[in-house]
This record gives structure tokens, C-alpha cells and sequence, in this order.
């Protein structure tokens, strides 16, 4: 393994950079030269592939984003278009790329390993919605779940200033973990998830048990992929008469300098999808389980339904917040 690539695709998330960072400097460490695309799978398309420096992710480690900026680019879907993608890894003698994405970015590259035997793929776990298989964590959830408890702290002081239920509309697309994390660090009152049906009678309940046993205020959170904060009020006011307050976080969930744990996080998968690619393992992610690195082939990852869901945890912040 002489020369590999680094790109990140789909959704930001903060820990990205730092990422990159590990990619390129484990691999100049062991002498492999390294190269970032820019714009995701577009600038694989676009040919915008530049030589990185151990300098080039100088002082990017505390940084959101990405510097190598991502893109969606659904043309990627097809063969004949990336033909021109492998094409231009290939004319650069390129034999491993590393991809810094979700699910859809894997599916990218696990294109490429299969029509080109000659370019390993490795993904690496990067969304705040912690929906990939096989990593307990991705990079990113923990800085955003940090950003929302920050903004319901704060959200909090005014709700109990006016005795209100407010209802906090997280990301985390078909996955309910940031709620689900994010509920149990504000001490939610409810949790309204994917992974479990909440009848929302049942949640105006709750919150009317809340008043009259004394609660300055609820707090509601609810996961995007059940339903917007604003339906959610709407059903709740068929059952209860409360001062209910819609909160939308919205992406900036998605930005910030990444946590601790985020940046140690992307920078040991960063390091071990090198390690892969230098072992020649192929169309595999790298992960996080019970904090062990490991690596699960993008079909497993694929194949496997949603991303474990902690039961344990979901009825924990029920039994905390009676
Ligand atoms: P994420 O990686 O965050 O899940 P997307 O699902 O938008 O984000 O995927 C990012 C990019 O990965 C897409 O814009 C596209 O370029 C590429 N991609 C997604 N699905 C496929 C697929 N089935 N085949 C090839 N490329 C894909």
C-alpha cells in the first residue's frame, strides 16, 4: 500500500476533521502517501483529489465540519458514472480510500471494492444520528448530544420560570438514540423514539401527573422520525390544556467543536482504517464495541436491522422521571 484517499460524504459531523486528521497522519507515519477528495463522492466525479501534507490537518483537530467539505451526489448511484470516480483514483495509482460518511456513503464504497479489484475501501462511522451497525458510537453523537443538552439547560430556565411543557424537536433521523441520550442527561419527561410506539394520551397523562404532583415544567423530546415537535403539540392539545412550547434545534445539532470523546473516538478509527487497508482488508467499517476497535464487512452492516437500541436505558429514564 502505497498511496490511499481520504473523503468524507453525506451528513457533516463534528469529529470529521479529526478523522481526516488520523487518516492522513497514521498513514504518513507509515510512509503511504495520502490524498483527500473534496465534495465527497462529487469530487471523486470532478477529479478534485489534492496531495495532503502532514501540515494539511494542522489545527483542524478542534474544528466542526469538515475541511474537506461533503456533498450528496446521487449520480454516484450509477455504474457508468462511477467508472469516471475509480477512473481517477486508478490514473493516481490510489489503492485504498477511506470514507467518512453514513450507511449511503458505505454503499459508495462498497461499489467501488466490487467493480475495482484493484482499490480497498474502508468506512468510517461519521453522522450525529448514531444509526450505523457495528459501532456502538459514530462520530459526532456525543458533541451533539452535548449541544442539545446545552440548549434544554437553557431552555429549561425559561420553561420554569413561566411553569411550561416544552417540546424539543432532535435529529437522528430513523434512530432515536439522540433523544433517547439527550432525554435521560435533562431528565425529560417523556421520550418519544422510533424504536418504541408512545401513545401520546399516555404522554399527556404523564405530564398532567407531573403538574399536580408539583413539576415547574415538562419537557418533551421528541425524535424527528416520529414526528415534528409541532404535530407532537397539536396531538398533545387533544388531551391536555398545558402552555406547551415547540423547540426545533435543528442543525445546530449538526455543528460545534467536537467533544473529548468524539475526537478520541474519530481519531482511533481514523488510525485503525489505515491499519485495515495496510492488512488489505476491504469493504469494511470500523467501529466502537464495549470500547474495543472493530470492523464489520459493509454487507453485515447492511444486512443487520437498526442499529442496537438500549432497552435498558429507554426504561430507565421512564422509572427517573415519575
Ligand atoms: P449518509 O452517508 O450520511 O448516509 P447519503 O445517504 O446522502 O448520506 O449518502 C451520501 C452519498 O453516498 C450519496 O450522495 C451518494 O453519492 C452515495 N451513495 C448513497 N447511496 C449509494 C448507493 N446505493 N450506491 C452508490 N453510492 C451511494
Amino acid at each position: 500500500m502505497k498511496k490511499i484517499a481520504v473523503l468524507t460524504s453525506g451528513g457533516d459531523s463534528p469529529g470529521m476533521n479529526a478523522a481526516v486528521r488520523a487518516v492522513v497522519r497514521k498513514a504518513i507515519y507509515n510512509n503511504i502517501e495520502v490524498y483527500g477528495v473534496y465534495q465527497g463522492y462529487q469530487g471523486l466525479l470532478n477529479d478534485d483529489i489534492k496531495k495532503l501534507e502532514l501540515g494539511s490537518v494542522g489545527d483542524t483537530i478542534q474544528r466542526g465540519g469538515t475541511f474537506l467539505y461533503s456533498a450528496r451526489c446521487p449520480e454516484f448511484k450509477e455504474a457508468d458514472v462511477r467508472k469516471k470516480g475509480i477512473e481517477n483514483l486508478r490514473k493516481r495509482g490510489i489503492e485504498g480510500l477511506v470514507v467518512i460518511g453514513g450507511d449511503g456513503s458505505y454503499r459508495g464504497a462498497q461499489r467501488i471494492s466490487e467493480e475495482c479489484s484493484e482499490i480497498q475501501t474502508i468506512g468510517v462511522p461519521g453522522t450525529i444520528d448514531n444509526d450505523i451497525n457495528g459501532t456502538d458510537f459514530t462520530i459526532g453523537f456525543d458533541t451533539a448530544l452535548n449541544t442539545i443538552i446545552e440548549s434544554v439547560d437553557k431552555i429549561r430556565d425559561t420553561a420554569s420560570s413561566h411553569a411550561r411543557t416544552f417540546i424539543i424537536e432532535v435529529m437522528g433521523r430513523d434512530c432515536g438514540d439522540l433523544a433517547l441520550w439527550a432525554g435521560m442527561s435533562v431528565g425529560a419527561e417523556t421520550i418519544i423514539i422510533p424504536e418504541v410506539k408512545t401513545e401520546i394520551k399516555e404522554v399527556a397523562e404523564r405530564i398532567d401527573h407531573g403538574i399536580r404532583r408539583g413539576k415547574k415544567h415538562s419537557i418533551v423530546m421528541v425524535a424527528e422520525g416520529v414526528m415534528s415537535g409541532e404535530s407532537c403539540a397539536q396531538e398533545l392539545a387533544k388531551y391536555i390544556n398545558v402552555d406547551a412550547r415547540v423547540s426545533v434545534l435543528g442543525h445546530i445539532q449538526r455543528g460545534g467543536s467536537p467533544t473529548g470523546a468524539d475526537r478520541v473516538l474519530a481519531s482511533r478509527l481514523g488510525g485503525y482504517a489505515v491499519e485495515l487497508l495496510m492488512n488489505g482488508e476491504t469493504a469494511r467499517g470500523v467501529g466502537i464495541k464495549n470500547n474495543d476497535l472493530t470492523s464489520t464487512s459493509f454487507d453485515d452492516i447492511f444486512i443487520a436491522e437498526a442499529h442496537k437500541f438500549d432497552h435498558n436505558i429507554y426504561n430507565l429514564t421512564k422509572e427517573l422521571s415519575i
